[in-house]
């Protein structure tokens, strides 16, 4: 009779497995649920700085960046733990709680070192572009990804019936949070002022999404020009609009408000990112996803990956201290707390948790920092690379031996250094000699050796975490406190060990989650235990973080 019983219980399971992707409640006894949230909703806010909580607190209102502090848990002190701080690696991170060396998104486009081909972050010629005609933009999955994301694990822990979109105006910022296993990730397609996704995940766009194109809000967003949120004189946060350290956008004169958006819709829809109101469409979308996909509508925890991109277009072109950028954060403020407010009626208050991060941070601009008396500069990247090579070409008569410094690492062409005069470990022996001479370089580091090399302790443990053997280069550049890669231009960057690009905010809200906060220090890679064990799911299987347990209830 048992054995019978059991029979029919393994026969039941069976059959639900082979429909696991239409979504089924649980099949339990009443009141064995595992607690769990219905929704998890994460927020990234690309190149948001951990204190911009802090720089326009006053100006926040009550339902966004401040709900999340007074509501939920800051972790305070967390910090980037690789180098380089770029946006591939930053999302891939946040997901996995691993790094370069082991998740393998060794930066936004990097080089595999035993070909020399160059791979972008998401990049995947074997698909296709779904929702435009725009063909690259739709080139793009998560394989270059080597590990799971908690995405994922949430995916088989529920035997795929939860639910998974990721949203975000970057392909990138979308496609390695959704993970391996998402049942959509969407991206904006510039040209078309679309929402696309690739062949990866689907052959047609769904109904909602086509119908949310179609309803052409780039446009209507474009058409309202942009200006300030309140009168400009009040922005005392921030430089005056008329300075040297900003860009102008295409066809301006000067970098300054109010910004002619519609007269600028000819040239496409890809301004709207470069704007507040990519901010503004990319939580439309989610939020259409929630009332579409029915997220969160049922016991089995459902989990929506956003990105909101623009900030970190408005920064680069702008830099931290400017009234753009002040302003791009008063709107999102706005819009998070739309947003906020939406998920407590639809979802229901109580029955989410939030979390909001960043993927990095941002720097001062290095003008910026001379004109006020305080040490910087522009390491020229692209004049110095063509210097050296004319040396190592003059000394050992080997052409292009290094191929790129991108990611602040040197690639070595090994082909040609095989086919010229001299060692391996005499080039790069005279590779950091050079190197280390150049204005700006603190240290220069060969990672075959960085065990014994003489650099802080802190700075070697976050560049060997940086270092992916097949997918970086093998020397590691590393510059002096604000300094980076540039010519000497407008806007700001990021990309460097630097707490300006490095300090990230993380803020969790809602379900499971204490009111409070830690001053204690953690990493970006404890992001990922820390959900997924609020989730009561495995880790992802390349985590090396640890839970930031004084967060939960
Ligand atoms: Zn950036």
């Amino acid at each position: 009779m048992k054995i019978k019983t059991l029979l029919i219980s393994a026969f039941t399971i069976v059959t639900l497995s082979a429909s696991a992707q239409q979504k089924k409640p649980l099949a339990t006894t009443a009141g064995n649920a595992v607690p769990r949230p219905k929704l998890m909703v994460g927020i990234m806010v690309d190149q948001m700085r951990w204190d911009y909580l802090y720089r326009f607190y006053e100006r926040y209102g009550n339902g966004g960046f401040k709900r999340m502090l007074n509501e939920g848990f800051s972790v305070e002190n967390t910090y980037i733990d690789y180098l380089p701080s770029v946006t591939g690696i930053g999302h891939s991170t946040v997901y996995t709680g691993s790094v370069p060396a082991i998740h393998g998104i060794a930066g936004n486009d990097f080089i595999v070192q035993a070909t020399g081909k160059t791979l972008y972050c998401a990049g995947d010629s074997t698909v296709s572009t779904v929702g435009s005609s725009t063909v690259a933009a739709g080139q793009m999955s998560p394989r270059n990804l080597l590990v799971t994301t908690m995405t994922d694990e949430l995916r088989m822990a529920t035997n795929y019936r939860s639910k998974v979109i990721a949203v975000a105006s970057k392909d990138r910022g979308s496609i390695l949070p959704g993970g391996h296993t998402a049942n959509a990730a969407y991206w904006y397609d510039g040209p078309s002022g679309n929402w696309i996704t690739s062949t990866y995940y689907m052959n047609e766009l769904p109904a909602w999404v086509s119908n949310f194109n179609a309803q052409k809000y780039p446009e209507k967003y474009l058409k309202q020009d942009w200006n300030t949120l309140y009168p400009i004189d009040t922005y005392v946060q921030s430089t005056k609009d008329d300075v040297r350290y900003e860009g102008k956008f295409a066809g301006a004169t000067t970098p300054t408000f109010p910004v002619k958006t519609s007269a600028m819709i000819d040239r496409g829809f890809g301004i709207l990112t470069s704007t507040p109101y990519g901010s503004s469409l990319t939580l439309d979308l989610a939020k259409a996803a929630v009332e579409n996909e029915q997220l969160g509508a049922d016991a089995i925890t459902d989990f929506l990956a956003i990105s909101v991109s623009p900030p970190d277009y408005i920064g680069h072109q702008f830099g931290p201290n400017s009234i753009e950028v002040e302003d791009t954060y008063l709107r999102l403020d706005r819009d998070l707390a739309a947003f906020f407010a939406y998920l407590d009626s639809k979802v229901g208050k109580g029955n989410y948790t939030a979390f909001l991060t960043a993927d990095h941070a941002v720097q001062q601009n290095a003008n910026y920092m001379l004109d006020n008396k305080m040490p910087a500069g522009f390491f020229q990247t692209s004049a110095i690379m063509r210097e050296l090579n004319t040396v190592l070409e003059n000394e050992f008569k080997v052409k292009n031996a290094v191929r790129s410094f991108s990611n602040y690492n040197v690639s070595l062409n090994y082909p040609a250094i095989e086919s010229g005069k001299g060692s391996l470990a005499d080039i790069k022996k005279r590779i950091i000699e050079f190197l280390q001479k150049k204005e700006g370089v603190a240290f220069v580091v060969d990672m075959e050796e960085a065990q014994t090399t003489n650099i802080p302790e802190n700075y070697r443990e976050r560049i060997i975490n940086g270092y992916n053997r097949e997918r970086s280069g093998v020397i590691q550049i590393v510059l002096k406190p604000a300094w980076y890669s540039g010519s000497g231009g407008t806007g700001a960057t990021h990309g460097t060990l630097s707490p300006n690009d490095t300090h990230i905010p993380f803020v969790l809200m809602g379900w499971g989650i204490k009111q409070g906060k830690t001053n204690t220090p953690y990493n970006m890679s404890d992001i990922a235990p820390t959900i997924t064990g609020l989730l009561k799911i495995q880790e992802p299987n390349g985590n090396i973080g640890k839970a930031v347990i004084e967060a939960y209830k």
